[in-house]
Order: C-alpha cells, then structure tokens, then sequence
C-alpha cells in the first residue's frame, strides 16, 4: 500500500479477514527507514519481546493490534507495567497484538507519528 495515512489501513483493515489482520499489515509488520533507530519491534516473536522488557524495565513498551482497529491503539506502557510482562498473560505479540518497544518515550512517539497514528496513553498504576 502507498499511502501512510491509518484512515486508509483501518478502512483495509475493517474489510479484510483475521489472516489479513494478523500477518498482512506491512505498514506496522515492520519498521521503516525514518523511524528512530532506538525503536525495536516485536511481531510473533515472544522469546525475544520478554528477554527485550526484563532487560530494559526503565523503558517503554506501546501495545498494538495487528489489524488497527481498535481506537485505544497504539497505547504507551512503562516497561515496569506487569502486565506487559507478567507470565499470566501470554500473546504479547503473537494473536491480534503486537509490541513496540524503545528506552525513549519520544522515538515511540515518532513510530506513531510516521504512520499518522495517535497514541494514548496507559493510565493504570505506575504507568501514569
Ligand atoms: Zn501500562
């Protein structure tokens, strides 16, 4: 797809199937040329995501769903919110979700803002 724009990957997302949803999103799949270098992304790959957030708990974690429809995504996490880590909850970036990850809040928020996305905010606990 051409475009950057997230109205026009939520109008592809509504119409297409889970397959499409999970695996065919190549805008958010994989990081592109002008997104800070400090940005890490995590894509059915939860070995690596747990040993990235274990090792980096001052950093910050945005969570996102595949097919990005849901409009409280991308949301910002501390590295230190367990339940972006707990092992009670499994697929973290397997199934519908997937995970950005930086030790700068700032470059997360340029990942966002490359693909005209609008980030919210975590409000539970510690991540306020
Ligand atoms: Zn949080």
């Amino acid at each position: 797809m051409r475009s950057s724009n997230s109205n026009t990957v939520r109008r592809l997302a509504e119409r297409s199937d889970d397959s499409i949803g999970s695996q065919g999103n190549k805008l958010l799949s994989r990081l592109m040329a002008n997104d800070p270098a400090g940005c890490t992304l995590f894509w059915d790959d939860e070995d690596a995501y747990l040993t990235w957030v274990h090792a980096n708990q001052d950093g910050y974690v945005v969570n996102c769903d595949k097919a990005c429809v849901m409009s409280m995504y991308p949301m910002i996490h501390r590295a230190i919110h367990k339940s972006m880590w707990t092992p009670k909850r499994k697929n973290y970036t397997t199934g519908d979700y997937f995970k950005v990850c930086s030790r700068s809040a700032s470059d997360l928020g340029v990942w966002a803002a490359n693909r005209k996305m609008t980030m919210t905010r975590c409000l539970v606990g510690k991540c306020r």
